[in-house]
């Protein structure tokens, strides 16, 4: 049966059954088109604002169908997009009638516990990694949701409880394997395509498709002091100010989120203040137990905590603490900056637009990110901002269509309330649909993306992978 699929420069081609034929042949994965089962499950992401529908989805087994897809987008010019874990806000993953790369069965992990490396594929997510590399009671840099691909968030940067410790994730990576535009197989690592190992580390998909990662690993656990303390709204300036204490003076042993949201129904929060407003630390200690234990007694002391779960415990489960928050087909829009500092100013401010959230699944966030990333400098890699100490991230986060224009207000108005405290960066990860080349620019800096652009020019001059937040040539 013949097939339309968009074009890369727009409007349609139309492949033949010998076109498909022929591509099935060379293809060992899953192809799926609109009627097939499994469609609707795989095209649909995180974020269920974004509702494209790709014209076919080839679900790869391996590198070579990585490099037959690359092949087979070129021959016919087709629009294409790279399926990680599908956890992008402005849905990156997938394109309007064009061919989707579905790297999601590539799950494999492999441990090297004398080398303390890891080789993990792209498909994975970020329990994945850490299920694995904990048996050895080691740890790579990932983030703060288990469910998130690594692949999206390692090209983008990369942040989490680690950070403070070992920078970003893309500052931990040894090598990778890419199957470039001109779908071939280049191994990128400081000694091997060294430009193009540059550009993966936080230029995100422009480059080409990773396949598998090489990451450095640090030894962690396998048991940490983690979790997270709640205090009734009321007590939230008294609480920001002594994270803010605690945050400034911490080793980089302690990584600390302060969350201001509505209370959910969560069980280990109080029924009484389900539904009301709250203010939420959650720490993860990765040094001596004992040491965190008395980092963590003044904040403790602050105000009169309504719940307080920080306890010893597995950090492949500290792992997945904030998981049940950020459920897929929610709708979502972000906005963020990167802080320097916590000022009176800010927290003033955040707490303003925290009490008119437009719904009870937002929140403000604050993630200490300062330590062993600010110590590099900004052209190691083009993810750059080595001036941050905090991500400031306006999460909405809300159930219906119809409620889309309040909450996507409220998060621009915090945006732009906030704007003053910021270091002018952003993450390129969080950027959403709309945001444009100035916060591009804002989440590499001017001398990074000129590079990008560049290398983009060299790596993928038809840009063929179009569906990332562009570097174009
Ligand atoms: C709930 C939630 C929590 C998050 N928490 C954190 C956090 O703690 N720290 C953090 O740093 N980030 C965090 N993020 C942001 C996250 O890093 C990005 O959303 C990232 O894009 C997710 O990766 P993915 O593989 O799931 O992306 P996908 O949506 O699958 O892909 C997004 C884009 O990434 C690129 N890409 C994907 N796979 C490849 C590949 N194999 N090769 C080359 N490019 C590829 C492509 O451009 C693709 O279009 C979070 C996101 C969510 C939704």
């Amino acid at each position: 049966m013949a097939i339309k699929l968009t074009r890369v420069e727009g409007g349609s081609v139309e492949l033949s059954a010998e076109d498909l034929q022929s591509f099935r042949a060379a293809f060992k994965g899953q192809l799926l088109g609109a009627d097939d089962p499994g469609y609707e499950e795989k095209r649909t992401v995180w974020n269920a604002m974004i509702d494209r529908r790709p014209g076919l989805i080839a679900r790869c087994t391996g590198t070579v169908d990585v490099v037959q897809a690359v092949r087979f987008a070129r021959r016919h010019g087709l629009l294409s997009s790279v399926r990680g874990g599908g956890h992008n806000i402005a849905g990156l993953a997938v394109c309007e009638g064009g061919l989707m790369i579905d790297l999601s069965l590539l799950r494999g992990v492999w441990v090297d516990p004398k080398q303390r490396s890891a080789l993990a594929q792209a498909g994975c997510l970020l329990a994945d990694v850490d299920r694995e590399t904990q048996l050895h009671g080691l740890a790579a840099v990932r983030g703060f949701v288990s469910a998130t691909g690594i692949a999206g968030l390692t090209v983008g940067g990369g942040f989490g409880y680690l950070t403070r410790r070992h920078g970003w994730t893309c500052d931990n990576l040894i090598a990778m394997e890419v199957v470039t535009a001109d779908g071939q197989v280049q191994r990128a690592a400081l000694d091997e395509n060294a430009e193009l190992f540059w550009a993966l580390r936080g230029g995100g998909g422009n480059f080409g498709i990773v396949t598998c990662f090489e990451y450095r690993l640090h030894p962690v656990g396998p048991e940490i002091l983690g979790g997270a303390i709640a205090w009734h709204g009321d007590d939230a300036a008294q609480v920001l100010a002594a994270y803010r204490e605690l945050s400034a003076a911490a080793p980089r042993e302690l990584t600390s989120v302060a969350v201001l949201r509505i209370a959910p129904p969560a069980p280990w929060l109080p029924k009484e203040v389900h539904g009301k407003p709250i203010v939420a630390v959650f720490v993860c200690h990765s040094g001596k137990v004992e040491d965190g234990e008395a980092l963590l007694a003044p904040l403790r002391a602050t105000g009169k905590p309504i719940a307080d779960i920080v306890t010893r415990r597995p950090y492949v489960q500290m792992q997945s603490l904030l998981d049940a928050t950020q459920p897929k087909g929610r709708r979502y829009y972000w906005k963020s900056h990167y802080l320097a500092g916590i000022s009176d100013g800010l927290i003033t401010t955040a707490l303003a637009h925290a009490a008119r959230f437009a719904s009870p699944h937002s929140a403000i966030l604050m993630f200490q990110i300062e330590g062993a990333l600010n110590e590099l400098p900004a052209s190691h890699s083009p993810v750059g901002n080595r001036d941050a100490a905090y991500v400031l991230n306006i999460a909405g986060a809300w159930e219906r269509p119809e409620d889309d224009a309040a909450n996507m207000r409220w998060a621009r108005d915090c945006f732009e309330a906030t704007r003053g405290f910021s270091t002018g960066g952003t993450y390129v990860n969080f950027l959403t649909e709309d945001d444009g080349s100035d916060r591009i620019e804002a989440a590499y800096g001017r001398a990074n993306l000129d590079r990008l652009a560049t290398l983009k020019q060299a790596y993928d001059p038809t840009n063929l992978f179009r569906q990332a937040k562009a570097v174009t040539g």
